[in-house]
């Protein structure tokens, strides 16, 4: 593998580089509380108008037709440059490649522009008060109805990130009662301000309250017809009852390389030297804290090298699939680990600093979402290991 970069991909992280310098905003709030959303959201319009927002998507639905190379050098330098997470997130990174592999050419034709341009903001509608680590135990279903030509959905989904603010959900429902647990499942598009839908926001611990409870009481979604109006209205995704296959494309992108390139890792790993080099400086940095540093630091530079693998791989048309669980133990440890080593440099005023302890306290949870740790160490296990199911 040739770790240099060409002279084309030079001239394109220049040009990133450029545009994000001269743009990225200071001070925006969290992108989960309500004002910071909004905030939020004047910016991935921004990204949108300047054709940032999707770069490897293909030019007719907003993007640069960037290889996945040039993706990664975006991503190094979006990060680099201290540009805020992605509000856009779970449609960009989750949906759309979902909607590149199982969607028809209507529907790729309708969704991903009103994506790329944050018009339409995507939930994910997976977990349930009992299907979590269980997913295929969800209960919220969907009805046939021959005579209005199309589905009714009822249940309750929860944990959805942003789900107050969003305008619409993707999710699994049951079409099947009678079929085996994976089997019987379809994957629907919905609007949340379709009728019978309920959102309730609900705050997390750090106090930032874009978690939502979506409750659906016989919301109507119709069959596709090819045309916008009906898929304003929603829609299914791959087929009917195969939506388990559809629903894992999602999950691989989700634990894998989209959702967590490494660029986002590597400049917190940055700011974390930065603070060493201060903190260091003034002799109250431990040896032990200095070598979490290192650590750290050498952590990111592993999982960024381990990352030019995958994308070797996709490139050559290799899916990763269940190796995806790799990554999402390795950026959700790394990141809990590389937090823990500034809260250590801070020692007593690491309380009264915020970003470093909100970045530490919102890294606690990215062992628990995109599926657990223990989830994801029982699929290594059994699904690369091929070690016996216990
Ligand atoms: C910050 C955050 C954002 C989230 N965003 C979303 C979202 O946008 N959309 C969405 O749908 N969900 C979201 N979730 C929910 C998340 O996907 C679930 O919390 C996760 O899948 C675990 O499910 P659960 O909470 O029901 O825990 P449970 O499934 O009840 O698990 C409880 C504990 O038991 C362990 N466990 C369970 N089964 C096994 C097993 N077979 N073997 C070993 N251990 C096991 C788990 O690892 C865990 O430690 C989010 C969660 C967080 C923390």
């Amino acid at each position: 593998m040739d770790l240099n970069w060409s002279d084309s991909e030079e001239a394109f992280r220049a040009d990133c580089r450029e545009w994000l310098t001269a743009n990225v905003p200071t001070g925006l709030e969290s992108g989960d509380t309500a004002t910071g959303f909004a905030q939020h959201l004047e910016w991935e319009k921004l990204l949108h108008e300047a054709r940032w927002s999707v770069v490897s998507w293909p030019e007719a639905y907003a993007g640069r037709d960037a290889t996945l190379w040039e993706w990664l050098i975006f991503e190094e330098e979006y990060y680099a440059a201290q540009a805020p997470q992605r509000i856009t997130q779970n449609g960009i990174f989750l949906l759309a490649p979902t909607i590149f592999e199982f969607g028809n050419q209507a529907q790729q034709d309708h969704y991903l522009p009103r994506m790329s341009a944050a018009e339409d903001l995507w939930c994910q509608g997976w977990s349930e008060p009992n299907a979590g680590s269980d997913l295929a135990g969800i209960s919220s279903r969907a009805v046939r109805d021959d005579e209005a030509g199309g589905w009714r959905l009822s249940g309750q989904k929860t944990w959805t990130t942003r789900g107050a603010f969003c305008t619409h959900l993707f999710g699994l429902f049951r079409t099947d009662a009678e079929a085996e647990r994976h089997r019987g499942l379809t994957y629907f598009l919905v609007p949340l301000d379709a009728e019978g839908m309920t959102v309730r926001g609900f705050g997390r611990l750090d106090g930032d309250e874009g978690f939502a409870e979506v409750f659906l009481d016989d919301v109507f979604v119709p069959d596709d017809d090819g045309t916008a109006a009906t898929m304003q209205r929603g829609g299914i995704l791959g087929e009917v009852d195969k939506g388990w296959g559809v629903a894992m494309a999602t999950t691989n992108s989700e634990r894998g390389l989209t959702l967590r390139s490494p660029g986002r890792f590597r400049a917190a790993a940055s700011r974390l030297v930065d603070l060493a080099v201060q903190t260091a400086g003034d002799g109250r940095a431990s040896s032990a804290a200095l070598d979490a540093v290192t650590d750290a630091w050498i952590d990111a530079e592993a999982y960024a090298l381990y990352t030019l693998g995958d994308v070797t791989d996709l490139v050559e048309g290799r899916s990763p699939g269940a190796k995806s669980s790799y990554n999402k133990v390795f950026w959700s440890e790394m990141d809990v680990r590389l937090h823990r080593a500034a809260l250590d440099l801070l020692g007593d005023r690491a309380e009264l600093d915020g970003p470093w302890m909100r970045g530490y306290e919102f890294a606690l949870s990215g062992p628990i979402y995109a599926g657990t740790n223990e989830i994801q160490r029982n699929i290594i296990a059994e699904r690369v290991l091929g070690l016996p199911r216990k």
